[in-house]
């Protein structure tokens, strides 16, 4: 199982501003004195040695994510990050009208079905769209997207054949070799995790959510749905402090995902739906606090802790 991160922020896109760009750029040039750059095998050297923030973007597209095996294509969400994944899938049998997508949806927020009006591969005819959601009038909340008033071409004027799957919460599901279980979330309008279970592997993706003073059930729920993941994508949209002043805005903290993943015994913890006001040098500190935040609470943990950024590929198959 390969997960692939398509858009990791939350709320809106956001393009690097020329300012971000130049303060980049500025760090790069100060790290580049005194050393060789004369040809393009050195650049690219130089380059690799840069630290993350400097030698990458986090990107600015909304949540997408695809899972794969090899053999069943799976996209949660689709945010603006749906739309470099599908120019992606054009390169395969999606570009001929012979392929098959699964999407599930979190919930419909505009930041997390922005991009499917952009999704070349929803255009070609032959190619099969499954469309899978706890909400209820799925169908209807994906030709909503697309009235005349709102966008140019609608939804089944889009040339692929749809199919729509109603599924249930904490019912789990099978698509190719994943079993999936979908759970709710506490967010306005509700959204559901979905934790993916292929062969000896599990991933659980978990974005938009509050995990305000939950019962001791709930918070034992959220624990069984995560317990043993070896890859927890997680909403830490908000710093500490901003997950104290922003009660009831449906988001979490990086804090929140470290102390479920110790509870829950997950391996990996990936942050993302990132603050739209947070340049790539913040999140990377926000990433830093939470590696802080594990190391004085829970000294003796092994937990991996890394940003979202966009293009970041976890292999899950080894
Ligand atoms: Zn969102
Ligand atoms: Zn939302």
């Amino acid at each position: 199982m390969i997960v692939t991160l398509w858009g990791v922020r939350g709320s809106v896109p956001t393009p690097m501003t020329s300012d971000e760009y130049q303060e980049k750029l500025k760090r790069v040039l100060g790290q580049a004195n005194g050393v060789d750059l004369s040809d393009d095998e050195k650049i690219d050297a130089f380059i690799e040695t840069m630290p993350r923030e400097d030698g990458g973007v986090v990107g600015g597209n909304t949540t997408c994510a695809q899972v794969t095996d090899g053999e069943t294509t799976i996209v949660l969400d689709a945010g603006s990050g749906i739309r470099p994944l599908g120019q992606r899938l054009m390169g395969s049998e999606f570009g001929k009208g012979q392929g098959e997508a699964h999407i599930l949806f979190s919930h419909h927020h505009h930041d997390h079905t922005n991009g499917f009006p952009f999704f070349v591969p929803a255009y070609i005819p032959g190619n099969q769209m499954h469309f899978y959601g706890v909400h209820e009038a799925l169908e209807e909340r994906m030709v909503g997207l697309q009235v005349r008033e709102y966008f140019p071409v609608p939804f089944h004027v889009m040339g692929s054949q749809k199919h729509f799957h109603q599924i249930e919460p904490d019912v789990p599901f099978t698509i190719g070799e994943f079993e999936i279980t979908p759970t709710q979330l506490n967010h306005p309008g509700h959204s559901y995790g979905y934790r993916f279970h292929w062969r000896d592997k599990v991933f659980v993706f978990a974005t938009d959510s509050e995990y305000k003073n939950p019962s001791e059930e709930e918070y034992e729920h959220y624990v069984d749905f995560m317990s043993n993941a070896d890859l927890l994508y997680f909403d830490g949209q908000y710093s500490l402090v901003e997950a104290f002043i922003k009660e009831d805005w449906g988001h979490s903290s990086a804090m929140a995902g470290v102390d479920f993943s110790v509870r829950s015994n997950v391996k990996q913890l990936v942050i993302g739906h990132h603050d739209p006001v947070y340049a790539d040098v913040t999140i990377l500190e926000m990433q830093q606090d939470a590696i802080f935040y594990r190391d004085f609470n829970y000294p003796d943990s092994e937990l991996a802790i890394a940003a979202a950024f966009e293009g970041d590929s976890y292999d899950l198959s080894q």
